[in-house]
């Protein structure tokens, strides 16, 4: 079995706040059926997220028809597509008042459109009834159907267009099993191509295995292809069975990151060790000119 390394005393698990606000999302999304990762990937941040009234919502289901080592949520023959959940998701968006959601989904290779309309109709339904709410999405690779879901995408297009790189190509066979790396950063390059106005946004975890140079020329190709919004947290093994953590960046490192993420003209980056892709999303969002 792999070494099990200690955590760093910069690891901390923020205890979450038991504020109001957090019991009233938690009570609502039980009644509503709703998943959110907040709650399925054990988040860290979730009593600071859930205590400002943001949340990231996982749609189409909790079983992924993907198997990345790395990953919680659970795997298998997923269920069909729920016609109630875009409508279901909307009124939950307008009762809890959230200005800022994330819509993210689990992979869906099973449909053949990867789940593009469901996500559109989701933010269609999210528009009609809370129009001022701000929506990111964090979409799957659509990989094989990308014209498909550009088109369908390009209907209705979120706010925030985000799509996980998570790890360096080196890694990618051991880490994200049926995705490519050149595939997922033109997927971003065509979609800043086919919606100019909407930015576009990646996200990296460090502690897999990579070196800082790799995530560096990572960062430099996600610019290339256009990407303006960058995170970067560590990777926390979620159980003794995903893959291991092979390192903690310390703090000064994701401080050079952050500088370097400046250099490159990133307009915003969210870096740090607890840093999640929708970590003050609403933040990023807001310092690149969207909120
Ligand atoms: Fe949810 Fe993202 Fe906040 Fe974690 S960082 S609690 S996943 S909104
Ligand atoms: Fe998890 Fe996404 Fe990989 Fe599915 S595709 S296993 S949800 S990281």
């Amino acid at each position: 079995p792999a070494e099990v390394l200690k955590k760093p005393e910069w690891i901390r698990v923020k205890a979450g706040s038991a504020s109001s606000r957090f019991y009233e999302i938690k009570n609502v999304l039980r009644e509503q059926k709703l998943h959110t990762v907040c709650e399925e990937a054990s988040c860290p941040n979730i009593g600071e997220c859930f205590g400002k009234g943001t949340a990231t919502f996982m749609i189409m289901g909790d079983k992924c028809t993907r198997r990345c080592p790395f990953c919680d949520v659970g795997h298998g023959r997923p269920d069909p597509l729920d016609a109630e959940e875009p409508k279901k998701l909307a009124q939950t968006v307008a009762a809890l008042k959230l200005k800022y959601v994330v819509v993210t989904s689990v992979d869906r290779d099973d449909l053949r459109d990867g789940g593009a309309q469901h996500f559109v109709d989701c933010i269609t339904a999210i528009r009609e009834q809370s129009p001022a709410t701000r929506i990111e999405v964090l979409v799957p690779d659509f990989r094989g159907r990308l014209d498909k879901a550009l088109a369908i995408l390009k209907t209705a297009p979120p706010d925030v267009m985000n799509h996980n790189l998570e790890t360096v190509p080196r890694l990618y066979k051991e880490s994200r099993p049926g995705a490519d790396y050149a595939f997922s950063l033109n997927l971003l390059k065509r979609f800043k191509e086919e919606v100019p106005g909407v930015p576009t946004k990646s996200g990296l975890m460090v502690g897999l295995g990579e070196t800082d140079e790799e995530i560096l020329e990572v960062m430099r190709e996600m610019r290339a292809h256009g990407i303006e919004m960058l995170t970067i947290g560590q990777y926390l093994a979620p159980s003794g069975h995903h893959l291991p953590v092979r390192r903690y960046v310390h703090p000064d490192t994701f401080k050079m990151f952050e500088r370097e993420a400046a250099a490159m003209g990133f307009s915003h980056a969210a870096v740090g060790a607890m840093v999640r892709s929708s970590y003050h999303a609403d933040q990023q969002a807001h310092a690149a000119g969207v909120t």
